[in-house]
């Protein structure tokens, strides 16, 4: 543990500091704009103050991390693709402050469209915004959360199968406090609610749906340091999909909703899958804000 000296900067030292990461980055071929998210977490300054250097004069400021343990992780982060999220250990998600670590997916800012998709989908039918609610995979819990903060009077359900994820998105409940709200169990997809078979009245998730063969093509930050088993969806990316289909119909209740992230190109095989099934009705794909189909939403018939 660092002690407090270690902890306290003046402005002149982080400054200088600042220009240095901001030179690095350039070389590197790193957005500068990285620097400052990382020094908004770690310094607790706003990018305004940031920007203008009116930091410059404070005789002391201070820091979560000792500035030369900063400068260690900034080199990884230039030399190893480090995600700096994975520095400052938190990255914002809808109006949360999300806790992450390795053994979790770095929540995505097109993932938030879940929750609004979820909304959408109940506006007619607003019974189903009670009862029961699946988020199969939770890693950092945000999809949970996500739920459990705008379905006030749902019961949430969060499974996944890394008992490290769960930790972690039992902390996340913690801070953001709906730890109340949502019930923590570490398996494989459906299996630990066994017994609320035909009781959903609905199952969000965000599987992993990446080809095993293409991960390597991934950028570094991502393949060097995100969690496979987030991310590895099989021999043709769909295996977790696929099973979700070939699942839900026993856990959802009539007009229950089945609502997921793919990947761009996906959309198609992911819709045929659903309709083969032969138990859901009402498929829809929607698309990101980058125009990509992202989203495939079902109603158990
Ligand atoms: N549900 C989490 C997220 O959306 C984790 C997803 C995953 O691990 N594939 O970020």
């Amino acid at each position: 543990m660092a002690d407090k000296q270690q902890l306290q900067v003046s402005g002149l030292e982080l400054s200088k500091w600042r220009d240095a990461a901001i030179s690095a980055a350039v070389s590197a071929n790193v957005s500068i704009t990285e620097v400052d998210w990382l020094l908004q977490e770690i310094a607790e300054l706003d990018r305004l103050t940031l920007r203008t250097g009116s930091f410059k004069d404070r005789s002391e400021i201070q820091l979560k991390l000792p500035l030369q343990k900063l400068s260690t992780l900034w080199q990884r982060r230039l030399t190893e693709s480090l995600p700096v999220q994975y520095i400052t250990k938190v990255a914002p998600w809808r109006h949360f402050d999300i806790k992450v670590s390795h053994d979790v997916l770095i929540p995505r800012p097109e993932t938030e469209s879940l929750i609004d998709l979820a909304i959408a989908a109940t506006a007619d039918n607003l019974m189903m915004r009670q009862g029961h609610w699946a988020d199969l995979g939770t890693g950092s819990g945000i999809i949970a959360l996500g739920l459990a903060d705008t379905f006030s009077d749902a019961k949430i359900h969060a499974v996944d199968f890394s008992a490290e994820a769960l930790s972690m998105a039992r902390l996340n409940a913690d801070n953001c406090g709906l730890r109340n709200r949502i019930k923590f169990y570490q398996g494989s997809w459906w299996e630990p609610l066994d017994s609320l078979k035909g009781k959903f009245s609905g199952m969000v998730s965000n599987p992993p749906y990446i080809p095993t063969s293409t991960l390597p093509e991934l950028q570094p930050e991502v393949f060097k340091h995100e969690p496979h088993l987030a991310l590895d969806g099989g021999n043709d990316g769909l295996e977790c999909i696929r099973h979700l289909v070939e699942t839900s119909s026993d856990y959802l209740k009539p007009g229950g909703i089945w609502l997921i992230e793919m990947m761009m190109g996906q959309a198609d095989r992911v819709m045929e899958m659903l309709r083969d099934r032969g138990s859901y009705s009402k498929i829809e794909i929607h698309s990101d804000l980058a125009g990509i189909e992202r989203f495939a939403l079902a109603y158990r018939s």
